[in-house]
C-alpha cells in the first residue's frame, strides 16, 4: 500500500485572508473569507481513498472539519451537493405528500389509511438518511461508513414500505389471500437484507471496488423490488387477459417500473462520467441521474397506490381493518434490527480503519 498524500488538516473555521487550509504541498489553497466556513474543495489525491470515487477527480470537501461545515456545505459547489440536494427535495416532495394527503383522508381516524401513512413515512425517512449521508460521509473515515450504513437502513425500509402499500392496497383478492402469511415477513426479511449485504459490500471492500461488490447491493434491492411488484405484475395480467383490473392507477404502476429500471440502470453504470473523468465531477453523474430517477418512481408510485386506496375501499373493508401493529409493526421490526447491525458494523469498520491506519504507519 503506498502511502497517501493526504494529511489531516486543522479544522478551519473562516474570515482567513489568504492563508492556506493546512494540506501539504498545497499553499495555494486560501480559505472562504465569507460569512459561512466554507473550506475551498481538494482534489482527490488529497483525501484517503474511502472517499474517492472513479472518474472523479475534484471537488472533494476537507476531512476532519466541524460538524457544522459539512452542513453548511450545502450551499458550497463540491462534488456531493447534487447529492444532497436531489434527495433533499425528494424528502421535502415526500413530506408534503403526507401533508397534502392528510387533507383528503383521515390518517389519524382511518386504520384503513395507516398502511399508506406507513409507506410515505418509509418513503420520506429513505430520502432524510440518503441526503444526511452524502452530506456529512466526507467528515471522516468512520462517519463515511455509519452515514452510508444508515443510508442503507433507509433503502431497507423504503423496500419494506412499497411492500406494505402494494399488498395493502394494489393486490386482487386472489393473490392477496394466496400471500396472507408469507408477504410481509418476506418483505421485512429482504428490506433487513438491503442493509445488512450493503453493509458487509461497505465494509468488506476496498477501492477500486469489483464488479462483485456492486452485485451484494443490488441482488438485495432487485429481490425486494420484484417482491412488492407482484400485485402489480398480477394486476397487469389481469388487465391484459380478462380486462379486469385495469384502473386509473395502472399507468402510473408502469410509469414507476420504467423509472426504477432508468434508475438501475444509472446506479449500476459509470456513465456518464466515464466518457470524460473530471467532467461530471459536479454534475452529471450517474449516481446524481440515480438519485433523480429514483424520487420520481416513488412520487408516481406513492401517487398510483393513493389512488388504488381510494378507489377500492370495498376490497380494504373485506380484508378487516388494519391494527396499528399490521401498518407499522414491521416497520419498528426493520427500524430495530437496521440499528442493530449498524451497531454491530461500526465496530467492525472502526477496526478496520485502526488496521489499516496501523498498516500504513509501518509503511512509512
Ligand atoms: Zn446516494
Amino acid at each position: 500500500m503506498s502511502p497517501m498524500r493526504y494529511s489531516q488538516s486543522e479544522p478551519v473555521i473562516q474570515n482567513g485572508h489568504a492563508a492556506t487550509n493546512g494540506i501539504k504541498g498545497k499553499p495555494g489553497l486560501r480559505r472562504n473569507s465569507s460569512i459561512i466556513p466554507l473550506v475551498p474543495t481538494t482534489h482527490k489525491e488529497d483525501v484517503p481513498l474511502v472517499f474517492r470515487e472513479p472518474h472523479i477527480n475534484g471537488g472533494f470537501r476537507q476531512v476532519d472539519q466541524p460538524w457544522h461545515y459539512y452542513f453548511l456545505s450545502i450551499f458550497q459547489v463540491h462534488n456531493e451537493v447534487m447529492n444532497v440536494w436531489t434527495h433533499l427535495i425528494a424528502a421535502i416532495v415526500m413530506i408534503s405528500k403526507i401533508w397534502k394527503y392528510s387533507h383528503e383522508v383521515d390518517f389519524v381516524n382511518d386504520a384503513y389509511t395507516w398502511p399508506f401513512l406507513a409507506g410515505l413515512i418509509c418513503g420520506s425517512l429513505l430520502y432524510v438518511c440518503s441526503s444526511g449521508a452524502h452530506c456529512f460521509q466526507s467528515k471522516s473515515e468512520l462517519v463515511h461508513y455509519v452515514a452510508f450504513m444508515v443510508d442503507y437502513a433507509g433503502i431497507g425500509l423504503y423496500g419494506l414500505g412499497s411492500v406494505i402499500v402494494h399488498y395493502q392496497y394494489c393486490s386482487e383478492d386472489s393473490l392477496y389471500e394466496l400471500l396472507k402469511n408469507v408477504y410481509l415477513p418476506v418483505g421485512c426479511l429482504l428490506g433487513f437484507c438491503i442493509c445488512l449485504c450493503c453493509t458487509i459490500s461497505k465494509i468488506y471492500y476496498t477501492r477500486p471496488y469489483p464488479f462483485t461488490r456492486k452485485m451484494w447491493q443490488m441482488t438485495p434491492v432487485g429481490c425486494i423490488y420484484i417482491w412488492l411488484n407482484m400485485p402489480i405484475v398480477h394486476k397487469v395480467y389481469n388487465c391484459y387477459m380478462y380486462e379486469h383490473g385495469c384502473g386509473e392507477s395502472f399507468t402510473y404502476h408502469i410509469h414507476q417500473i420504467l423509472w426504477f429500471l432508468a434508475s438501475a440502470i444509472f446506479f449500476a453504470s459509470s456513465y456518464p462520467q466515464k466518457f470524460n473523468p473530471g467532467m461530471c465531477d459536479f454534475i452529471g453523474h450517474s449516481h446524481q441521474l440515480f438519485h433523480i430517477c429514483i424520487m420520481i418512481c416513488t412520487s408516481i408510485q406513492m401517487d398510483g397506490v393513493f389512488l388504488d386506496m381510494q378507489q377500492d375501499r370495498e376490497h380494504l373493508i373485506k380484508r378487516g381493518i388494519p391494527t396499528f401493529m399490521d401498518a407499522f409493526g414491521p416497520v419498528i421490526l426493520v427500524v430495530g434490527l437496521e440499528i442493530l447491525n449498524i451497531a454491530i458494523f461500526q465496530k467492525i469498520a472502526k477496526d478496520k480503519i485502526a488496521k489499516e491506519s496501523k498498516s500504513n504507519v509501518k509503511f512509512e
